[in-house]
């Protein structure tokens, strides 16, 4: 059962903030909401109790990973079980939104997360949980460092940049492919790799939309992944001017990846093996991540 109220809520919530039409479909379709704890974290799953298969051991999982991120702060996930899938658009000029690649999205004066699409809810979850840890999470991008990224990177003014959007879904991304690691005896580094092959063709694959003009999208999507994979790609480098858990600088970081724009290119879509399973996105696929469902 769903409380009404709590459907109307999500309803309201979803037209104001991402009217995404499958979303909005499936908060009309939810008759079940499954509830499981692990300390100061609740995660609430919101699903279609004939339609949908729950794994509570699954869930768990990811929730004790949550809980390594935030230890005192009461957390309350929601998350709505969609099969809304990231991706390109099928035509190349339509401009990328919100539609394309938002997961989540979290207030981080409250307590609350909320998340609208199964894919990739693993490390969705981490990255909303992280916008909770203010060694990390940190809104200051001052003006005059959002210009000089736009400049670098040929950017319309009117696009959405974010920096604190890439520095939290890279370390996102390591704490993932870190629990991952240890939950199925991985080699990290190994998962780095491919992880970064993955992203260096979803890099490629987004530059290849560029034409003569400025680049100009409503979701983010640079920092999300051209700049997420520039400081994934120089990691080391990038260890060398920043450590946690001492704050990020906004203005390093900027030079940083302006220093750093340049990337190897990977124009075929990367295939894995990973203990005997074959680990491939769909070439359309605008998920952040390879392994971000596991
Ligand atoms: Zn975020």
């Amino acid at each position: 059962m769903i409380d009404e109220n709590r459907r109307l809520y999500f309803k309201r919530l979803f037209n104001n903030n991402y009217k995404i039409d499958g979303v909005l479909k499936y908060i009309e379709q939810i008759n079940e909401e499954k509830i499981i704890k692990y300390e100061n974290i609740t995660l609430r799953v919101y699903y279609r109790k004939d339609k949908d298969k729950i794994d509570d051991n699954f869930l768990m999982k990811v929730l004790k990973r949550a809980k390594i991120i935030i230890k005192e702060k009461p957390i309350i996930i929601n998350l709505i079980f969609t099969l809304e899938k990231k991706k390109f658009n099928n035509c190349s000029t339509e401009i990328l939104t919100e539609k394309n690649v938002n997961s989540g999205f979290t207030y981080v004066n409250g307590n609350e997360i909320f998340i609208f699409r199964r894919e990739e809810f693993p490390k969705v979850i981490l990255h909303e949980m992280i916008h909770h840890n203010f060694n990390i999470h940190n809104d200051e991008f001052k003006e005059i460092n959002k210009r000089k990224l736009m400049r670098a990177f040929n950017i319309d003014e009117k696009t959405t940049l974010i920096l604190n959007e890439a520095m939290v879904e890279l370390w996102a991304t390591i704490l993932h492919l870190s629990f991952i690691a240890k939950e199925n005896n991985w080699d990290l580094n190994k998962l780095i790799y491919m992880e970064l092959r993955y992203s260096l063709y979803k890099c490629w694959q987004i530059m290849r939309l560029r034409n003569s003009k400025l680049w100009f999208d409503r979701c983010n999507i640079y920092s999300y992944i051209i700049f997420k994979t520039i400081l994934l790609n120089y990691l080391e480098d990038l260890n060398k001017i920043y450590k946690y858990p001492n704050r990020y600088n906004d203005t390093i970081i900027t030079d940083f990846i302006i220093n750093h724009k340049e990337l190897p290119k990977i124009e075929k879509n990367p295939k894995f093996n990973l203990d005997g399973k074959i680990i491939q996105r769909p070439d359309k696929s605008l998920c952040f991540m390879l392994l971000s469902d596991l």
